[in-house]
């Protein structure tokens, strides 16, 4: 055999081998740099956008479930939606700014939704809050506001005229009244008004809000419809109101017997919800604004799943984070 053959094939194969561990070390070192971004896209710990309930509640004064109100925050940004009774409170246990929001949402007029707004305007503004407040929401919203600080003229006097010495200025809020679309683009967070079918309000909103790492939308109070399913579709997060169907009947009251057809006109059932998520598939269904009738956690979620959705589905609690 020739010598310089042989050594010239031992040298080949020495030098197949170090190809061949350069190409494992590489495949190696790719597989473990995929895990790592996916990590990245789905650790919440690494995200920059998380939704907080600040209040799962409905009208009735339920003192574990505050009035209805969300937060979505991205890194140090706050956008506040609805301001339910107890908002202020809420947004403190959150240990968000208490001070304010960047930019304050309201999905509709209905009393739940705004009463804790005076809260907001005046308690933001005792916190030190040092610039507007700028809420959006359906017209009707500037005369509301006008109003309640109407209303609050002789605390607003004292404050401000007297030895407190708040500053005047800082109390100012800007109104803009909203029609469906993007209502808020800045730096980064996109905010879609989409409007939905709330009984007989002319005007009721939810909204979609895009991050550079996440979508979210909040539904606002709406009875099934087709806008929301589009605007959710393949969201990460949908935040949705909802009632227990089953245990829908008239209630002893006045005017109570028409109780069944108000919730089907105004609001979605649990199955119902099922279905729309079914359709939309988002990557997580919240449950918020629960019209329990009774029902357990797990009655609205098989509810849920009666609907169809055979996704990840959490009955939202006050002060829960996604
Ligand atoms: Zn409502
Ligand atoms: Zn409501």
């Amino acid at each position: 055999m020739d010598k310089t053959n042989t050594k010239f094939s031992e040298k080949e194969h020495i030098s197949k081998k170090r190809i061949e561990t350069i190409l494992f070390i590489f495949l190696l070192s790719l597989l473990f740099l995929k895990g790592n971004l996916q990590g990245q896209n789905t650790n919440p710990n690494t995200l920059k956008t998380r939704v907080v309930l600040l209040g799962t509640g409905t009208p009735g004064p339920n003192p574990n479930c505050s009035g209805p109100a969300t937060a979505v925050v991205y890194g140090k940004r706050f956008f506040l939606f609805d301001a339910g009774s107890g908002v202020e409170r809420m947004i403190n246990a959150a240990k968000l700014p208490i001070n304010g929001p960047e930019a304050t949402f309201i999905t509709h007029l209905h009393s739940d939704h705004t009463l804790g707004y005076p809260d907001l305007i005046l308690t933001s503004w005792l916190m030190r809050r040092k610039k507007a407040l700028n809420v959006y929401g359906p017209h009707g919203l500037q005369r509301m506001t006008n109003l309640l600080l109407d209303a609050y003229y002789e605390d607003i006097d004292i404050r401000t005229n007297h030895l407190e010495k708040e500053q005047a200025e800082y109390l100012k809020v800007n109104v803009k009244e909203i029609d469906s679309g993007i209502v808020y683009d800045s730096a980064g967070v996109k905010i879609t008004a989409i409007p939905v079918l709330h009984g007989d309000w002319k005007e009721a909103y939810g909204f979609r809000i895009d991050t550079p790492d996440r979508s979210i939308v909040i539904s606002g109070d709406t009875r099934p419809c087709d806008a929301l399913v589009k605007a959710s579709e393949g969201v990460d997060i949908l935040v949705h109101e909802v009632y227990f169907g089953k245990g829908l009947k008239p209630e002893k009251r006045p005017g109570g017997e028409y109780w069944p057809e108000y919730c089907k006109s105004y609001h979605t059932s649990d199955i119902e919800l099922g279905t729309i998520a079914n359709k939309a598939k988002p990557k997580l269904l919240v449950l918020t604004h629960i019209i329990r009738n009774d029902a357990t956690d797990s009655d609205l979620i098989s509810g849920i799943r009666e609907g169809g959705y055979k996704g990840k589905v959490i009955v939202g609690k006050d002060l829960d984070q996604f």
